[in-house]
């Protein structure tokens, strides 16, 4: 079976031009309107002078919504080319505005393509798409996001609607979206796998209450795109139930393999970045008379984040071509393996690119600390780094037969004894030669 890294030239020509145009276009947006705020708040005038004329020539070049497949009236690239278009995007926080894939707008898309009612497309769907509006997915708690056991918020059926009540946490900018996607408890009588799910919560349903919205740790307190939030008996009509009573954990499916994969292909492109940056800083940084480039210990990092890429790198890419052979639920433990290490790769090559750049590099004037905690934050979002490493060891353990006669199957005196007597013969001979 040939195993071939080339891409065809007409790719590659797009690839080239995705390259430039976010070093031309996003990054100064980044510089310019960095935060979450200009990338989610659609009413900004950035949007309409900006960004949408941006968007624009995106989609003329048919690079727009790329994640979404064929049957949702997406391209259909598939997640390998996807990979290499992310690594692109994840050298700047807009790109992937630019190009109509920003979490979680892509995902809550998808959602909504496959589970939503036709009038739910028309007024949510398409303007999600066009990039007119924000939407939120809430579903953490705040007595715990990892386990789904101890989720509290429950809606309950009354005629022909759905009270919504309980509180979430970390929504994600809620405070910016024209919807939010829910995930309750819709049956506490059983296992919540079977019990949970998905509403459409259009934000200005009366009773939805922001208690605060939390920011990340360099942003002070009032500021921050992640909302705490309380649903005060939410009243939704019976559409807004996404794909059935009791399909949270389902509907969830489809969206986290995607955007878990998606994250991880966006880190290759920013520990890239961080690459650039420590081998520009090694080259120009002269200490005790000799470029930091020259000193072992440097070039030791330098050479360590490189191994760690290309690995990092070709882990995600197996795992893209793996969903596109066997789609996402067979291809878990790959995504689950991709999921343990981007936090790890990233925060690992933060650290390194921080240290080389000494003081500069923990300050405000550079992008690193920020960057270092955007890694951190992927060892939480989409569920934590345990949870995935738990998901590798039971593919691992699966199948696995145990030993029966105490003694591990590897273990050298029985095997020996075994070799022995098959060749007992050849044994003998050698012995009685001696
Ligand atoms: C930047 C960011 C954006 C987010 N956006 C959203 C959003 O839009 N919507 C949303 O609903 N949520 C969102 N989240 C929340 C995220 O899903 C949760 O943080 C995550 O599920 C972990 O839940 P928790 O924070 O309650 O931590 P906990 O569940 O309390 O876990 C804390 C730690 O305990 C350990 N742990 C937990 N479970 C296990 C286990 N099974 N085995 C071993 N160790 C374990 C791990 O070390 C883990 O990091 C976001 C989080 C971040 C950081």
């Amino acid at each position: 079976m040939p195993i071939d890294f080339s891409v065809e030239p007409e790719f590659q020509e797009q690839l080239d031009w995705m390259r430039e145009f976010v070093d031309a276009e996003a990054v100064p947006l980044d510089l310019a309107f960095g935060g979450e705020e200009g990338i989610y708040n659609k009413a900004h005038p950035l949007w309409a002078e900006v960004v949408r004329p941006l968007q624009e020539k995106v989609k003329k070049r048919g690079l727009w919504a790329c994640h979404l497949g064929k049957d949702l009236g997406g391209l259909g690239y598939g997640q390998t080319k996807l990979a290499l278009m992310n690594e692109i995007l994840g050298r700047s926080g807009f790109a992937s505005s630019l190009f109509g894939c920003q979490a979680p707008d892509s995902g809550n898309a998808e959602i909504l393509a496959h589970y939503g009612t036709e009038a739910q497309k028309e007024t949510y769907l398409e303007p999600l798409l066009n990039g007119e509006i924000s939407s939120c997915y809430s579903m953490t708690e705040p007595q715990g996001g990892s386990d789904p056991n101890v989720f509290k918020c429950k809606a309950t059926r009354d005629g022909d609607d759905w009270i919504i009540e309980g509180e979430k946490w970390f929504s994600s900018s809620l405070r910016w979206a024209k919807f939010a996607i829910v995930m309750v408890v819709s049956n506490p009588d059983v296992p919540i796998y079977q019990g949970a799910s998905m509403f459409l919560v259009p934000t200005d349903t009366p009773g939805l209450e922001i208690i605060r919205n939390t920011g990340m740790a360099h942003e002070p307190p009032g500021h921050g795109g992640h909302a705490y939030v309380r649903y005060n008996k939410v009243r939704v009509p019976k559409e807004n139930l996404l794909g059935g009573e009791g399909q949270a954990f389902k509907i969830a499916q489809t969206r986290l393999g995607g955007g878990r994969l998606h994250h991880a292909m966006r880190t290759v492109g920013a520990v890239r970045r961080l690459l650039d940056m420590m081998a520009e800083r090694a080259a120009s940084r002269t200490t005790k008379g000799s470029l930091l480039a020259d000193k072992q210990g440097v070039q030791e990092m330098i050479g360590r984040t490189w191994l760690d890429l290309q690995q990092f790198r070709l882990l995600v890419l197996h795992a893209a071509w793996a969903v596109d052979q066997v789609g996402g639920s067979a291809a878990r433990t790959e995504i689950a393996a991709v999921k343990v290490m981007t936090p790890q790769v990233y925060t690992d090559a933060a650290y390194r690119c921080m240290k080389l750049h000494g003081a500069l590099g923990i300050s405000n004037e550079m992008p690193i600390a920020g960057m270092w905690l955007g890694g951190a934050a992927l060892g939480l979002a989409d569920g934590p780094t345990e949870v995935h490493m738990t998901t590798i060891a039971k593919h691992v353990l699966k199948n696995v037969e145990p030993t029966t006669t105490g003694w591990p199957s590897e273990h050298l005196p029985e095997r020996r004894e075994a070799a022995r007597a098959r060749y007992a013969d050849i044994l003998e001979r050698a012995l009685a030669n001696e």
